[in-house]
């Protein structure tokens, strides 16, 4: 943290040019901005609620001057620990900036501010027959900034692709305060550098976002859910692929794991069988007569591939009732015990059965109950282990286990992160993932765009560049 005379200077300075109410260095304000949905904390020196592109261009100069480290802030949804200011300095933060300044239909595209609830901007959108998909399981919360900075995706992922794949234009605040404009409207644009994908999942550590111009899509008419369960996982993993095979593109494969499944009927006894080792929940979704042919394919595939139970919702109300046992997963296994670490791996999707093996064999060599769940469909699993931070010595177990799972999941051709980003959390295991040269490529870029490193210093790599 930056000593408290630094400390209350800066909120002086801050005061010169942003209204006195929206800069705040209270106890309690600087409580409420030190952690995410991680289980770290650490203090900002001054909050500031800011308002517009060139607000944020002063912040950066007056940081720049005073050598402050600056954290971007949306709503602290985070599951890597990239909005927590470890290095104290200012949080900056987007809720006021929440504006959704144009929905154009015609060209389909949204214009809006970082501020903006995803879920928000999903209704405004559907109101006018159009469907913006990144569709995080947080979006009633976190924010199109933070969804632009960790390059979030979501269970619709695998037919329509993630953030990055809806961003057309951006404007950006550069650490030294200059503001540039990159990409907009048109869907093709080769003028220059693809900088728009620069700073898409960059974790507000290249330059800090004001507006984004997003891609829609027409709104799928119609959509079919069925829940599908599986004595294997291996079958489940397997069918997967079969019904890709198929010609079937769905929009939705998410699974479920035989714990995930026994914890969601402890908390909610919806009747799900605890015997079954998977469950997938997949939707398709397009026009009324291929959701109807498409649905009908993919329960005979499932039959043939072994299936135990094919349940296809008749209607709404019964897809919503197959979709509550997902939606309960996180809220169930939080009940088990005290502390929860949700991973967040992707691996290819043929190697899903060897990387629930490895999981498995993690767990017995840790002694770690460990939950896996995650989005079939494109090898994203979240593997959960749950335990107690209180235990120093069960915490040794968790961070060798995080770490023997990484470990196989790279070497089966996966990463460490399919969507929370690296952050704090994983940066220890960078090197497992990347090599020396592209590490070092990374950070020569930092180091290009942010000489002084001021903007969210520490995340991703070390403190030093
Ligand atoms: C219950 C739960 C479910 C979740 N499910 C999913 C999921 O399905 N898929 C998924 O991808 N994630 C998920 N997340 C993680 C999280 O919601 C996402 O990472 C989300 O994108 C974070 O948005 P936020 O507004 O909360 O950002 P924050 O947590 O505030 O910040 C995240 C990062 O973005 C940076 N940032 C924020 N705004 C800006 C800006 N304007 N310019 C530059 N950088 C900025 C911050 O510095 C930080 O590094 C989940 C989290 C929870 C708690």
């Amino acid at each position: 943290m930056t000593n408290r005379t630094v400390a209350g200077a800066l909120s002086g300075e801050l005061k010169q040019f942003i209204e006195p109410a929206r800069v705040l260095d209270s106890p309690e304000a600087r409580i409420a901005y030190s952690y995410d949905a991680t289980t770290r904390q650490s203090l900002p020196d001054v909050v500031v609620k800011v308002k517009s592109a060139a607000e944020v261009a002063e912040i950066l100069k007056l940081a720049g001057r005073l050598q402050v480290p600056v954290v971007p802030r949306g709503a602290g949804t985070g599951l890597s620990g990239g909005s927590i200011p470890f290095a104290g300095g200012i949080a900056m933060v987007f809720t006021e900036m929440r504006s959704i300044k144009e929905i154009d239909q015609e060209n389909m595209v949204a214009v809006c501010e970082p501020g903006v609830v995803t879920g928000n901007l999903q209704k405004e959108v559907e109101r006018q027959g159009l469907f913006y998909p990144p569709d995080p399981s947080s979006l009633n919360y976190c924010t199109i900034g933070g969804n632009l900075a960790e390059n979030a995706g979501g269970p619709r992922g695998m037919k329509y692709g993630v953030t990055k794949d809806y961003v057309l234009g951006l404007e950006v605040v550069l650490p030294n305060g200059d503001i540039v404009h990159l990409g907009g409207k048109q869907i093709k644009n080769v003028t220059g550098y693809n900088f728009v994908q620069f700073f898409i999942g960059s974790e507000g550590t290249l330059g800090v976002i004001t507006e984004a111009t997003l891609k829609l899509l027409p709104a799928p008419p119609a959509r079919k859910t069925m829940a599908v369960t599986f004595k294997s996982i291996d079958r489940a993993a397997e069918t997967v692929n079969a019904i890709l095979y198929s010609g079937v593109l769905p929009a939705i494969l998410e699974l479920m794991d035989q714990k995930s499944i026994n914890y969601v009927e402890d908390y909610l006894h919806l009747g799900l069988p605890r015997h079954v080792e998977a469950m997938l929940i997949i939707e398709v979704d397009g026009m009324p007569e291929a959701v109807e042919a498409e649905t009908s394919k993919v329960a005979m595939l499932c039959k043939k591939m072994r299936a135990e139970d094919i349940n296809v919702a008749k209607d709404n109300p019964e897809a919503e009732q197959l979709w509550k046992a997902r939606r309960a997963v996180s809220p169930a296994i939080s009940r088990v015990r005290p502390t929860k670490i949700g991973e967040d791996i992707c691996v290819p999707r043929s190697s899903i059965p060897a990387m629930v093996r490895e999981i498995r064999r993690v767990e017995e060599q840790f002694d770690l109950p460990i939950v896996i769940f995650g989005h079939a469909g494109d090898g994203n699993l979240h593997p959960n282990i749950l335990t107690d931070k209180r235990d120093a010595q069960e915490m040794e177990r968790v961070e060798a286990a995080i770490e023997a799972i990484f470990e196989a999941a790279v070497k089966l051709g996966g990463t460490l992160s399919g969507e929370h980003g690296i952050g704090l959390s994983k940066k220890p295991f960078l090197p497992i993932d990347l090599s020396p040269q592209t590490i070092d490529f990374m950070r020569a870029m930092k180091k290009a765009v942010d000489p002084a490193n001021i903007l969210n210093p520490g995340k991703i790599f070390g403190s030093e560049l």
